[in-house]
């Protein structure tokens, strides 16, 4: 296997004519990193791993891979692999032919290819479905066949562009998890595009939050949900309640307000609306005032003494939970 490396960006930035798509970011990965690139459509995601794979020119900044700079280097060149969806299976060729293809275009001889074809499917435990073709396959096999399609080549990084939007719910959830125990077992890093935040808090070691083309936040998981750096970041990853108090502009997670029927300290409101969730009950308030607030109220809680739609309540919040906010970047 290739030696896992650190990847730095430094001020890389892509505009494509007049359009700025990646402004002068800044990022480390360390080696061993599961990092998801995370944000809405448009924010710059792709073309930053695009740069990453190669596959688009760098406008400005540098790339490095471990000690090398590698922006002017072919993809293949690189020590990256790109994993792209399981649908660019060729239908025609049979797991094996599909996964030793790269190594193929490469040159490499037709004995090496079968040897580390085979290879890279144990890796993801397919070999013994070597022959059959794409359409003789689950939808989960399909996605590691692409898995040890990317993995043949060796890389010393691997980056996926929103892996898992081909596939249904229950299965999501399922190659989410293989992905996350493949790249432990590799001790390479992923570099991961997703829209998803639930995606990307169940993998990442690292997210990576962004926004016009820039970096709004990069932490762990918990970093980012108990700590939001801007309030693009705590809007973005839900679950708090963002509201000005005194002048300030700040968050509140929303499983730490408490509402009460009773009165007593805290802001009345009144409930707008009531959703069931299962482990917990969404509570959608509204202030005198006109402020929106969502409660998260675990279910127990909740019907001890249930709310409906219209009551009055109040609703409080340790001031130790309040979390302030810098102003949007
Ligand atoms: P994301 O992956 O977060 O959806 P992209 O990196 O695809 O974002 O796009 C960032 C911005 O760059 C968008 O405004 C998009 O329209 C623009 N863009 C992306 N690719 C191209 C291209 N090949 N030519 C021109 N504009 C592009």
């Amino acid at each position: 296997m290739a030696r896992p490396a650190d990847l730095e960006l430094a001020s890389v930035t892509k505009s494509y004519g007049g359009t700025v798509a990646v402004d002068a970011i800044n990022l480390k990965i360390k080696a061993g990193t599961y990092c998801c690139l995370l944000g809405p459509s448009g924010c710059g995601k792709s073309s930053t791993l695009r740069m990453i794979a190669g596959h688009e020119a760098v406008s400005d900044g540098d790339i490095a891979l471990g000690n090398e700079i590698v922006n002017k280097l072919p993809p293949a060149k690189r020590g990256t692999a790109m994993m792209f969806q399981s649908y660019a299976l060729f239908p025609h060729l049979s797991v094996r032919d599909n996964v030793a293809f790269s190594l193929k275009m490469k040159g490499v001889g037709k004995v090496e290819r079968s040897i580390k074809a085979t290879e890279a499917l144990k890796l993801v435990d397919m070999e013994r479905y070597a022959e059959r073709l794409p359409s003789q396959l689950s939808g989960g096999q399909q996605q590691r066949v692409a898995l040890a399609r990317a993995l043949v080549t060796d890389p010393q990084i691997l980056l996926l562009d929103e892996p898992l939007s081909a596939l249904d719910p229950f299965l999501k959830i399922k190659v989410r998890a293989e992905l996350k125990r493949f790249q432990r077992e590799l001790g390479i890093s992923f570099i991961h595009v997703t829209h998803s935040q639930e995606e990307a808090m169940a993998l990442a070691d690292l997210i990576v939050i962004m926004n016009n083309g820039k970096i709004e936040q990069a932490g762990t998981p918990r970093e980012i949900f108990n700590a939001p750096a801007t309030e693009f970041v705590a809007r973005f990853i839900g679950g708090h309640n963002v509201m000005p108090i005194d002048g300030r502009m700040v968050s509140v997670r929303a499983d730490r307000l408490t509402v009460t029927a009773e009165g007593g300290e805290g802001v009345a409101a009144s409930v707008r609306e009531v959703e069931y969730q299962g482990t917990a009950v969404y509570v959608s308030l509204a202030t005198e005032a006109g402020l929106e607030m969502t409660a998260i109220v675990p279910e127990r809680a909740f019907y001890q003494r249930p709310f409906e739609t219209g009551d009055t309540v109040t609703v409080h919040w340790d001031p130790n939970d309040i979390h302030e906010l810098s102003a949007a970047s």
